[in-house]
């Protein structure tokens, strides 16, 4: 069948796909530690689920305005002013089918044939495609270890031409658990205002903090960088709800109509009754967020405590999200062999850097058991040593 031109344009999720391949591995029956979980381990919190069961039984079962329920917009909006100091209504948010569909709205929305994104590497592998998917071309910035794995403000500078528009953000950054300081992002804002782009924050792991990280909205910053800010954000990570697919978009008021005129001819609105308990997650207690982020914390240092064990592999310690991304490069593999090789002979899955433009990286998610953890990390030490 002759396919559109712009599916050979994009690459199937490499995470998704090994996440596939151990699972299928597991169901038969072999002893697999999976390290490749781009979510919680977590059941969704109780109250929230009470609160879409009482949404679904009381009828909550139709089509609703493709914003957004009224009274989580107005919840949403309520958040951002309060904990992130954003001045936003509900008319500046619209709701989305998670994250990552806020994402591809935006795109849809701003993005003309050739317009520039500038998004630095390590990123979220979805980023560059659904630049491509609208259109858009992605303009790929490298960092390092070396900067901490963050942009530089001159290397923001560097990457804008006449054609740039946006500059993705993600902080605490998934894949490299990475978050950037006040003044960091002080420093960049000024690049977006001087160069007139614009920043679209991805803010999904913000409440998954370590140690003396704290996170910063770029565009609480002022008032000229707030008019350049759009939000992405969800309650995936946070309160553990990845299948809700609930995630939300908050920006100027004539983007957001764009793009719920986008979606009111996609997907219309999210599932009436799972946004009730989203209503529930901003509203209730935040107690479960702190105790899922507490069980992060004690496996994020079990794992790093074993890893630095691990001679031949470097890794920066996260401030943030539940992952570590190492650096295999001392091996001499690629990050398809090592992952191959690893799943292959000691049954650990890892997701290869590659996926993320960093081919000599590898990695590893603890939003999994302690005893895997232990197990897993055994079970690399004797890969690693077998390397060498
Ligand atoms: C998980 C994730 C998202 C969005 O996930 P959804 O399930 O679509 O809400 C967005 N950005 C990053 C970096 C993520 O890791």
């Amino acid at each position: 069948m002759k396919l559109a031109a712009r599916v050979s344009l994009v690459t199937p999720s490499l995470t998704l796909e090994i996440t596939a391949k151990a699972k299928a591995l597991k169901a038969k029956g072999i002893d697999i530690c999976s390290f490749t979980a781009g979510e919680p381990d977590f059941d969704t919190p109780e109250h929230i689920k009470a609160a879409a069961k009482k949404a679904l039984d009381e009828g909550k079962t139709k089509y609703g305005p493709a914003a957004g329920e009224p009274k989580l917009r107005e919840a949403i909006a309520n958040k951002l002013r309060t904990e992130n100091g954003l001045d936003y209504q509900a008319a500046n948010i619209i709701v989305t089918n998670g994250g990552k569909h806020s994402l591809f709205n935006l795109m849809l929305a701003l993005l003309d044939p050739g317009d520039e994104v500038i998004i630095p590497a390590p990123y979220w592998l979805s980023y560059p495609e659904m630049v491509k998917l609208a259109g858009g071309h992605p303009v790929i910035v490298q960092t390092d270890a070396s900067s901490g794995y963050k942009i530089t403000p001159k290397q923001l500078r560097q990457a804008v031409t006449p054609r740039s528009r946006l500059l993705v953000f993600n902080s605490p950054s998934n894949p490299t658990g990475v978050v950037y300081s006040p003044a960091e992002i002080q420093a960049l804002a000024e690049v977006v205002v001087e160069k007139d782009l614009l920043v679209v924050s991805d803010e999904i792991y913000e409440k998954i903090l370590y140690g003396k990280a704290q996170h910063v909205s770029i565009g609480s910053l002022g008032p000229e960088i707030f008019a350049r800010t759009i939000i992405s954000h969800g309650f995936a990570k946070g309160y553990s709800m990845t299948g809700w697919r609930i995630g939300y978009l908050a920006g100027a008021k004539e983007l957001i109509q764009a793009v719920t005129t986008i979606q009111g001819h996609s997907t219309s609105n999210v599932c009436t009754f799972a946004q009730y308990g989203a209503i529930a997650a901003l509203e209730g207690s935040q107690d479960c967020v702190e105790s899922m982020r507490q069980a992060f914390a004690q496996r994020r240092d079990a794992m790093l405590e074993r890893l630095n064990a691990i001679g031949g592999l470097t890794c920066a310690r996260p401030d943030g999200a539940f992952y570590v991304f190492i650096d295999i490069s001392k091996t001499g593999l690629t990050s398809l062999e090592f992952c191959d090789r690893l799943l292959e002979t000691q049954q650990v899955a890892a997701i290869p850097g590659i996926a993320f433009g960093a081919d000599d990286h590898i990695r590893l998610s603890y939003a999994t058991d302690m005893e895997s953890i232990n197990k897993g990390m055994e079970r690399l030490d004797r890969f690693v040593r077998s390397l060498f």
